[in-house]
């Protein structure tokens, strides 16, 4: 909001509240989606890391215009269209290694407080029903409209004068207008509808962040992150609708880290120009720690372009930081025993030779700096304590949330991992004769398969 690096430190002094925007469950989250889920949860981990306890909270929007639309085309309902997604999307979410919420509330799971938050605001004098049993939040209402995007005071005093309204979920910056709270039933909505004061109906897409936080984080709260594009329409439309009907500060700091782009362009559907996880596992068989590493290489402030050459390079700084850390630990007498605990590392720890790594990722997470830092710790190393150094070695790794690769075991190439993957849809279709056939052919290249609670794990035979 000020454009400042402030200090990160919990309004209660005890847990740091922390809602993050999460997906919209229409098809495959894209790498680009996942720099942003990527990045925020570095954040928590350096804030865990370094002995903050966090309440993180991240949404799925399950029902907008798109998963409508969607779940349409695919002949299945909204729910079972929804979950599958939101299925893929634990799983990819699992192979990055990023933290589960704390939790993870849906939109369709909360109808009732998002009715309630619309009464709240109608009562106020800041929303408005419409003739087609929409409701309307009325910007001229809220004198601090656009001050997070920076609005152009011009574009402002036009959408309130003009009055216009918005009702699509998502909109350009030139149309600052009256946005929609809640829909009234269109045809198109098919059997998409819930019973409101203001007939049958849907809530629109900024809406349900605004009742979720409130209702787990309570009306001001530490910290709110979403990729840059929600800035406007959607975080400005949150702030709205959260300060006028509870009264609160909302959130008091904004993480919005920048985009990734596929040649110069913004990563997106409509685009087409998307990868999913999957995609890079068949081809160049980039595992899902390779496009972690790639997506905090670069500072969250500056755009990041995506491509297979640094895929590749991500792949060699992993390799050399395990092979690192093997030599570490048979330094600290540690050989083949595991690192220490996500949790025990959270307790604090000394780090040794890694200190300015941790301290790059503490100063507004700087995790290229961080990486340059871990690579010169890894150089250092045999100065001083090697116990204490392999203790603040996992430290940094664990803030990262970086899994090094075993490089004993042979990486699956990617005729195994694609055939594990049809097995993984197979299963989620519950379509078992080809999931079977699938492991059939898995062993006949000589590996197997291990099914965890997010996911599977391929192991040689
Ligand atoms: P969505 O599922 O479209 O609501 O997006 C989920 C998250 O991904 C949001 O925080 C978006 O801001 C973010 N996002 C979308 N596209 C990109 C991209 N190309 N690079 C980084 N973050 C993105
Ligand atoms: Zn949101």
């Amino acid at each position: 909001m000020t454009r400042e690096t402030r200090e990160l430190k919990p309004v209660d002094g005890k847990t740091l509240g922390y809602y993050c925007c999460g997906p919209t469950v229409y098809g495959p989250t894209h790498v680009g989606n996942f720099r942003t889920f990527v990045l925020q949860d570095v954040l928590r981990r350096v804030l865990e890391v370094g002995g903050t306890r966090t309440k993180h909270v991240r949404n799925v929007t399950d029902v907008d215009d798109k998963t409508i639309r969607d779940s349409q085309s695919a002949g299945e309902s909204l729910e079972e269209f929804t979950q599958r997604w939101t299925a893929r999307f634990h799983e990819d979410c699992a192979k990055l290694n990023c933290l589960k919420p704390h939790v993870e509330p849906t939109a369709v799971g909360h109808i009732p407080e998002q009715i309630t938050m619309t009464e709240a605001l109608i009562e106020k004098g800041h929303a408005y029903p419409s003739e087609d049993g929409s409701v309307y939040f009325k910007i001229s209402s809220f004198r601090e409209y656009g001050k997070l995007a920076r609005l152009d005071q011009q574009d402002l005093e036009l959408g309130r004068t003009q009055n216009q309204r918005a009702n699509a979920d998502e909109y350009e910056k030139d149309s600052v207008s009256d946005f929609v709270l809640w829909k009234g039933r269109r045809p198109e909505d098919g059997d998409n509808y819930w019973e409101s004061p203001w007939g049958e109906g849907r809530p629109g897409w900024h809406l349900e962040c605004s009742a979720m936080s409130y209702k787990y984080l309570g009306e001001t709260f530490d910290l709110h992150s979403g990729g840059e594009d929600l800035k406007f329409p959607h975080h400005e439309n949150e702030i709205a609708q959260s300060r006028c009907a509870c009264g609160g500060e909302f959130a008091r700091n904004w993480f919005h880290p920048r985009f990734l782009l596929v040649d110069g362009e913004k990563m997106s559907k409509s685009l087409n120009n998307l990868y999913t996880l999957k995609d890079l596992a068949q081809d160049p068989g980039a595992t899902p720690m390779e496009v972690r590493y790639l997506l905090i290489s670069a500072h969250h402030q500056k755009q990041l372009n995506f491509t297979f050459d640094g895929l590749h390079s991500a792949r060699e700084a992993l390799a050399k930081l395990a092979r690192a850390g093997k030599e570490l630990a048979r330094a600290a007498g540690k050989a083949g025993v595991e690192p220490p605990a996500y949790r025990e590392l959270c307790k604090g720890v000394e780090p040794g030779v890694f200190a300015p790594a941790l301290e790059a990722l503490n100063d507004d997470l700087n995790t290229a700096e961080a990486l340059g830092q871990l690579f010169k710790g890894t150089r250092a190393a045999m100065e001083g304590d090697p116990l204490v150094n392999w203790v603040g070695f996992h430290a940094v790794l664990a803030a990262l949330g970086l899994i090094l690769p075993d490089l004993e075991r042979p990486q699956a190439p990617p005729e195994v991992v694609d055939l594990a993957e049809k097995r993984q849809e197979a299963r989620a279709a519950r379509d078992w004769a080809a999931a079977d056939a699938a492991r059939d052919s898995l062993k006949v290249l000589g590996w197997t398969v291990k099914d965890g609670q997010d996911g599977y794990e391929l192991e040689p035979l």
